[in-house]
């Protein structure tokens, strides 16, 4: 019940709040959806490890390593569309202008959910980044 909220007050909370990740929503798909928003950074990256898997510390360090130094890197760099999951646009190619909703993951994970794949190579296992051994 919000109605006895001051309207400036509802009105920002209506803004901070469509700037938040949803509930369960993973880091792909808000960084991707704050995107809209221009490009500072990691600040997406880091609103969402901060609200939603503080435990993450290594994030500054691992997305820089994998190509990701802002935002919109981390998107073009980090993560990859998982094509099969996407509306293919009039080119061909996935529509980047018509997202899927975000499959959720659970809380306190950096991982995306399924509509992305990481960038193969890399293991995030244990909180610590290693180049993978060849085997
Ligand atoms: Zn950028
Ligand atoms: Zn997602």
């Amino acid at each position: 019940m919000e109605n006895y909220l001051d309207p400036k007050l509802r009105d920002a909370l209506k803004v901070v709040r469509s700037r938040l990740p949803l509930s369960n929503e993973c880091l792909a798909c808000y960084v991707f959806r704050m995107l809209e928003h221009g490009c500072d950074g990691l600040k997406w990256s880091l609103t969402y490890r901060d609200m939603r898997a503080p435990r993450a510390t290594a994030l500054e360090r691992k997305f820089p390593l994998l190509g990701g130094y802002c935002d919109c890197e981390v998107i073009a760099n980090v993560f990859h569309p998982n094509e099969p999951m996407w509306k293919l646009g009039e080119s061909g190619g996935i529509d980047e202008n018509n997202p899927p909703v975000c499959m959720t993951v659970r809380r306190g994970t950096i991982q995306p959910c399924g509509l992305w794949l990481m960038r193969s190579g890399i293991q995030w296992g244990g909180g610590v980044y290693k180049n993978r051994k060849a085997s």
